[in-house]
């Protein structure tokens, strides 16, 4: 039996626009803005999916979900996380850990951080300290610093196991 681990990363931004709320991590977080995108938008999951592809050389997200397909209109990111937890696992890949970083002025996630964890553990069926959020600022500085929109990293450990 031998095992191989593989590491990736992802990165993802969104512009805010007009609304009432942003969805990240698959919660919904009251803000003064809503995040424009064909989806939900969710930064958070999007940058996830795209470390997880990535660990296992599956592509990204916009390979496996096009933002010019109607199926994917208003689509909670969720069902993307799900599909590709799901793609990892017919490869033989388990998921060791992921780990992530909000970068926004504005929502405060402190509060949502619990439960976004909880969805993350959920849809990728792993154990909850095996997920990590972290959030920061930039500072005032460019376009996150001028509130204009949000971003997110995260990089995923997952382990190929065959034999
Ligand atoms: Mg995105």
């Amino acid at each position: 039996m031998t095992s191989q681990l593989r590491i990736g990363q992802g990165y993802d931004v969104h512009a805010f626009t007009a609304g009432d709320h942003v969805t990240l991590g698959g919660e919904k977080i009251p803000h003064t803005h809503g995040i424009l995108a064909h989806s939900d938008g969710d930064v958070l999951l999007h940058a996830l999916c795209d470390a997880l592809l990535g660990a296992a050389g599956l592509g990204d997200i916009g390979m496996h979900f096009p933002d010019t397909d109607p199926r994917w209109k208003g689509a909670d990111s969720r069902a993307f996380l799900r599909h590709v937890r799901d793609l990892l696992k017919v490869s033989d890949y388990v998921i060791v850990n992921v780990d992530t970083t909000v970068i926004c002025e504005a929502p405060r996630l402190g509060k949502y951080r619990e439960a976004m964890r909880a969805n993350i553990a959920a849809d990728l069926g792993i154990n909850i300290t095996r997920v990590n959020i972290k959030a920061t600022t930039s500072e005032k500085m460019g376009f996150i610093g001028r509130a204009e929109g949000l971003a997110c990293q995260a990089i995923a450990l997952i382990e190929h196991i065959s034999g």
